[in-house]
């Protein structure tokens, strides 16, 4: 039930009602070890600011974050480097996460001294030639002395998850972890991590506002839409037979990558500011089967079959919008 509300830029210090935005209401997912869960949106949906939060690395305003059971309590110091050493967030942009003046050696030296510092120099060397061996990149003495920009984006890319595995954790954080990389290499990266998901039992939340990736890549899906999840399930129900509106939409305006001129999304219009979101149903605005009751009345979660769920009204025992959403996949 994690919840994240800021005060907006420049409303701190103006007259009148604190303007607050809503980055995260009440969000719950489980991450399952060696399963990746593909959180899906459109950028300004609140996606990474939900990975930055499991991540620690902003306090939620309410709500909790387990690890295997136990809620994480951050205080500072020793106790966020022990959640850090367990969960691992990875950026969109490789390039933005290096020191651009330093090597790729000492980059890593940096990781692995924290992660483990008895290790000897030597030892520490070949702790480092073997996460590069990990990532594919070999040999390593090809890669160590090189400095950020000397690498392609991939490259850097697959160094980045070196760089976390380090820390040997059980929970990768990647936000559009390809998004930033040329088309013709996204899949190696890709199924580098799905080979570590496999491998090393991990647990993977893979951020991405490409459901169609989320269907081949990842056993599980949630769709995230202005702050909320408004649909979840087994990544083959929610994209074959989505439920929700939005999901349907999302779909609906993925490039078909089967037609050669069909190479761009179709505009679907914009997510709401997460500043004073709608009222209800925060999709009501975009939604074709909008009715009166969803301008005034969040709708709760319907359980549907096989896991699924979706936030949406017409779901609320109504057989004819059942009915209505089969055809709408169809
Ligand atoms: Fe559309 Fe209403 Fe469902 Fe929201 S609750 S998605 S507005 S039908
Ligand atoms: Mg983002």
């Amino acid at each position: 039930h994690v919840t994240k509300h800021f005060p907006a830029r420049g409303s701190l210090f103006k007259r009148g009602p604190r303007r607050v935005v809503h980055a995260a209401d009440d969000v719950s997912i489980a991450l399952r070890a060696g399963r990746i869960m593909a959180l899906v949106g459109e950028s300004g949906s609140g996606k990474s600011t939900f990975a930055r939060l499991l991540a620690q690395l902003h306090p939620v305003t309410s709500g909790e974050i387990r690890y295997r059971g136990k809620p994480v309590r951050v205080k500072g110091g020793r106790s966020l480097r022990a959640h850090v050493s367990k969960v691992q967030l990875i950026l969109q942009d490789p390039f933005g996460s290096f020191n651009p003046v330093a090597t790729i050696a000492r980059t890593l030296m940096r990781a692995v001294r924290i992660h483990h510092p008895k290790a000897t120099a030597a030892e520490q060397r070949r702790i480092i030639d073997d996460l590069l061996g990990q990532v594919s990149l070999r040999p390593a003495r090809q890669f160590t002395e090189k400095y950020p920009h000397e690498l392609s984006g991939g490259q850097l890319q697959r160094i980045s998850i070196a760089r976390a595995l380090a820390a040997n954790p059980d929970v990768f954080l990647a936000d559009e972890p390809v998004s930033s990389l040329d088309v013709s290499i996204r899949l190696g990266v890709l199924n580098l991590l799905r080979r570590l998901v496999e491998e090393r039992g991990v647990a993977l939340l893979y951020v991405t506002h490409d459901i169609a990736s989320a269907r081949y890549f990842a056993e599980d899906t949630s769709v995230m839409y202005a702050g909320q999840l408004v649909e979840a399930g087994p990544s083959e129900t929610v994209t074959q037979n989505a439920a929700h509106p939005y999901t349907q939409l999302l779909i609906a305006s993925a490039p078909d990558p089967s037609r050669a001129d069909d190479a761009r999304p179709r505009d679907i219009g914009q997510p709401p500011s997460l500043i004073d979101p709608p009222s209800g149903c925060r999709f009501h605005p975009r939604c074709p089967f909008a009715m009166e009751r969803c301008r005034t009345d969040a709708p709760p979660a319907f359980a549907l079959e096989d896991g699924q769920w979706a936030k949406c009204w017409l779901y609320d025992g109504d057989d004819e919008a059942a009915a209505r959403r089969v055809e709408n996949a169809a």
